[in-house]
């Protein structure tokens, strides 16, 4: 069984220890990772690599047309997916900041347009302005390390995103786990963050079946038919 590991920053590890059958996702958040990004995946048939500008990395630029030029290097690339990107409104707090934020995500959005491909979304404390702006635009959704309210991951759902669980647990995970169901479900280790390494991702099926009361190979099964599906490999 292959196990499908949709967001994890392998730029950040000196050393990558991959578990046996995995496929997995490394994703920019900054010129300098994305070109990290691109750099591990020529070198890993198992990796694949998602770049994209995320918010914290605009929060304090006070020109932005460099945002451009990193725009053109992803565009000579080829990434599976538009990553991560979105609103952060634990980092940005100042009018400023959080201008500069929506600015890029907007950028980034018509970029996956443009490019025809599937974004992944970095959402903090901003999950609704998130979910009501992806709405309109016709991209496949996936929403990572989802730490939102059951609602917000209800109408995400409705509108076909899929909810992409870290290995951390909580009740309110559970419960979002328990209304979006393995249908909407991928899994990630987000590691080094939130998941310290590529094995964690076993905390994350384990998460899964015990809400939902499935075995773990049936969770293994279908994240990784859901993230293949999502990513079109
Ligand atoms: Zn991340």
């Amino acid at each position: 069984m292959v196990i499908f590991d949709t967001h994890c920053h392998l730029d950040k590890f000196n050393k990558i220890e991959f578990i046996n059958n995995q496929i997995a996702v490394t994703c920019g958040y900054s010129h300098e990772a994305n070109q990290k990004a691109v750099e591990i995946g020529k070198i890993y048939k198992s990796v694949y690599c998602a770049l994209g500008i995320a918010p914290h990395t605009v929060l304090d630029l006070n020109d932005l047309t460099i945002v451009d030029e990193w725009i053109e290097f992803i565009k000579h690339q080829k990434p599976i997916a538009i990553g991560e990107i979105g609103l952060d409104y634990h980092w940005g707090k100042t009018k400023e900041q959080i201008k500069n934020e929506k600015i890029v995500f907007e950028k980034m959005l018509c970029l996956a347009e443009e490019l025809k491909l599937p974004v992944l979304i970095h959402s903090r404390k901003a999950e609704d302005e998130v979910i009501d702006r992806l709405i309109n635009f016709e991209l496949p959704v996936l929403l990572h390390c989802y730490s939102g309210n059951r609602d917000s991951a209800k109408k995400a759902v409705k509108h076909n995103m899929l909810i992409s669980i870290p290995p951390i647990k909580s009740d309110l995970k559970k419960k979002v786990i328990k209304d979006v169901g393995l249908h909407n479900l991928v899994i990630e280790t987000d590691a080094p963050y939130l998941g310290k390494n590529l094995f964690d991702i076993y905390k994350s099926i384990s998460i899964i079946s015990d809400a939902l009361g499935v075995s773990e190979e049936k969770v293994e099964e279908k994240t990784y038919e859901n993230a293949k599906n999502f990513f079109n490999i």
